[in-house]
């Protein structure tokens, strides 16, 4: 049998602790960890395998680009921080030129993997990471909004005394400001969740400004990502087809295309088996129209 290969580069908060996450759930025979600071990786490594006697299961090492041969998956959670007085689209730029030089060093060692993109604007980079690999867009797959959908979840089901897993509610669009929460669809159990439109509003904006406020009280958020990631790789792994709201190329998704947007996705062994066009009433079709807009617009602003 094929040992199942995960390798995750950027080992930095993200990265390490979806690492962490992958391994306590047993997800993968192989884990390799790489990263531009190799001491960090090799760290990490070294940390995690002290944890075996624990767990068992997995190999893990500090790789090369070398052992993204035969992975299964590829997750990309490499990025830079932004620096005092830089404008986002500077970062933008330097985190595509870091994009650049990864896929560039993947492809003379794996062809028929799948990417899973997390670093942000995660739109943006998986859409750029697709056209760099020239892959089929089923197999470059961005984290999208499954993580805003899940704060989403979480909120509704706080105020609502319900355990988040069983409230069913979509944020879709952009991984950031522009995105959207789909109330019309959201439900318990095929219930309509009848709020006043003061909590729905003040629910939505906590989702979305849930990680500004995270990184002011800490200076990242990981465990909730690094939760998404894993769960994005369980669906892959065991042929799930299950649905997700994960960032996918869109062809024609309520007259959008050609640019990278959250929308619920059928996720399985092939990547995403196919986009969900989900029922949208028109004030949220216009809100994710913008939300596209948007994206294309920054796209236009570097070269890809
Ligand atoms: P971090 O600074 O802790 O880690 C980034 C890591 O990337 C560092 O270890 C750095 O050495 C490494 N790196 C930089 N350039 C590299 C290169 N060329 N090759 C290999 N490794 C390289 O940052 P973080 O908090 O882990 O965040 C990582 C990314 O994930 C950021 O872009 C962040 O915005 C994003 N993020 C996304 C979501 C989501 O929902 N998609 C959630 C949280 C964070």
């Amino acid at each position: 049998m094929k040992k199942t290969r995960i390798v995750v580069i950027g080992t930095g908060a993200v990265g390490s602790t979806t690492a962490y996450t992958l391994l306590l759930r047993n997800r993968m025979d192989e884990l390799v960890l790489i990263d531009s600071n190799a001491g960090k990786a090799a760290g990490d490594a070294l940390d995690m395998n002290h944890g075996m006697p624990f767990v068992g299961g997995a190999k893990v090492w500090a790789g090369t680009y070398k052992d993204c041969a035969g992975a299964d998956i590829i997750i990309i959670t490499a990025g830079a921080a932004q620096r005092q007085g830089e404008t986002r689209i500077d970062l933008l730029k330097r985190n595509v030129s870091i994009f650049d030089s990864i896929i560039e060093q993947i492809l003379p060692y794996n062809q028929d993997g799948i990417l899973l993109i997390a670093s942000n604007p995660v739109d943006i980079m998986s859409y750029f990471s697709l056209k760099k690999s020239n892959w089929p867009a089923h197999r470059v797959i961005g984290s999208g909004t499954l993580l805003d959908s899940a704060r989403f979840r979480y909120l509704i089901g706080q105020h609502l005394h319900i355990d988040p897993r069983s409230v069913h509610a979509h944020i879709i669009g952009e991984h950031g400001d522009s995105e959207l929460p789909v109330w019309s669809l959201a439900n318990l159990a095929g219930t309509a969740i009848e709020l006043s439109n003061e909590v729905k509003e003040e629910l939505f904006v906590q989702t979305r400004d849930a990680a500004y406020e995270i990184i002011e009280a800490k200076g990242a958020t990981y465990y909730a990502i690094a939760l998404a990631l894993d769960r994005i790789c369980t669906a892959i792994l065991q042929d799930e087809g299950a649905v997700l709201n994960v960032s996918t190329l869109l062809d024609s998704y309520y007259g959008v295309s050609d640019v990278y947007l959250g929308v619920p996705c059928v996720v399985d062994r092939s990547g995403i088996r196919k986009a969900l066009e989900i029922k949208l009433t028109e004030h949220e079709q216009q809100l994710f129209h913008k939300s596209a807009d948007k994206l294309k617009e920054i796209i236009k602003s570097i070269e890809m």
